[in-house]
């Protein structure tokens, strides 16, 4: 349920209907718009029906909502998120470019790529410790050390590292290291996962899975909120069609969706979307002008010789030139790409 307040309700009297909605066993959560502002009501809304919330003063109304979803939703929260990590803000005008190879390999190679993708614009810096393989007996990553690689690149650039947690188990460890801590796109209704991360104090960035709907996707996002964790970028990968020309395919559609749907930043990542390095620029600006707040985009000083996904990883000349568009693109829709 949703409590829309009238202007210029006084803090006593938001603080009266909190009080009033808390001591029925229900959260209150208080969002203010610039116009308008609300308070999020959560929990079994039926201990509400005797209760005339609509004749408490300051209230203008009150909504049910009807998406299955509701701290995801944007009548939930009537501004739009923006996470800060250190000194970047996610969302908002900003538009972020989280950048590095699909895995981290070893020290020297992944220093190596954090100088060269920091000086030539990435605001955070990607790779995987834990990785989630279709073949048991592919490279499933360096684990730990994986992590302390990415801590020792981080330290080199200054870059906050985004890094995938695949277990319950390890989300108190990818956390104590990570920046923002990446739900992958075949976690993305493992609920115990999402569940654990919900208490975790760092930004989730929750991939979307190759058959989950945008609403199934919403109610993923929904776990973590409800868990008490604020901080969710959704983040579509691509989806699987019956296209076989690029690997998935990357559903531009679900980026003014979920914008319109939810008030989370959105991402999407043209590297996995796709799978093959020469479409990553065109969709990554696609994303750009559709409305996104960033793009996950896998990179690597020398790709053929990437351990995982190097056909879809771009090198650095390439990073470059799609840094060098998308400042380019965007002025035109209101994004700065500092
Ligand atoms: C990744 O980011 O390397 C990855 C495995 O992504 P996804 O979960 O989207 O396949
Ligand atoms: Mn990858």
């Amino acid at each position: 349920m949703i409590i829309v307040l009238k202007p210029n309700t006084s803090k006593e009297e938001v603080d009266h209907i909190m009080k009033k909605i808390e001591s029925l066993g229900l959260k209150a959560h208080f969002s203010k718009g610039e116009t308008t502002s609300i308070i999020g009501v959560i929990g079994d809304e039926s201990k509400l029906s005797e209760q005339p919330i609509d004749a408490i003063s300051g209230v203008e109304k009150v909504m049910p909502v009807l998406k299955p979803y509701k701290m995801a939703s944007r009548e939930f929260k009537a501004s739009r998120t923006v996470i800060t990590v250190g000194d970047k803000k996610i969302g908002g005008a900003a538009f972020t470019v989280i950048a590095g190879p699909c895995s981290v390999e070893n020290e020297e190679g992944m220093i190596r790529i954090a100088k060269e993708l920091k000086a030539r614009g990435a605001h955070f810096l990607r790779g995987g410790a834990f990785k989630p393989r279709t073949s048991p007996y592919a490279f499933q990553g360096l684990g730990r050390r994986g992590l302390e690689i990415l801590a020792e690149a981080r330290k080199v650039t200054g870059l906050g590292i985004c890094t995938e947690v695949m277990d319950v188990r390890d989300v108190e460890l990818v956390a104590s290291f990570a920046d923002i801590v990446q739900i992958g796109a075949r976690n993305t209704q493992n609920f115990n996962l999402l569940k654990e991360v919900g208490s975790a104090k760092k930004p989730i960035l929750l991939k979307r899975g190759f058959a989950v709907t945008i609403e199934e996707f919403l109610m993923s996002a929904e776990y973590i909120l409800a868990n008490g964790n604020p901080d969710v970028i959704l983040c579509e990968r691509g989806i699987r069609t019956f296209e076989t020309a690029t690997r998935n395919t990357l559903d531009i559609n679900a980026v003014p969706v979920m914008k319109d749907l939810s008030h989370l930043p959105v991402f999407t990542d043209p590297s996995h979307a796709t799978g093959k390095r020469k479409y990553v620029a065109a969709t990554a600006y696609a994303s750009m002008a559709a409305g996104a707040d960033g793009v996950m985009i896998e990179a690597h000083t020398d790709p053929e010789s990437a351990l995982t996904d190097g056909a879809q990883t771009v090198n650095c000349e390439e990073f470059s030139e799609i840094m060098a568009t998308l400042s380019r693109i965007a002025p035109a829709v209101g994004r700065t790409l500092s």
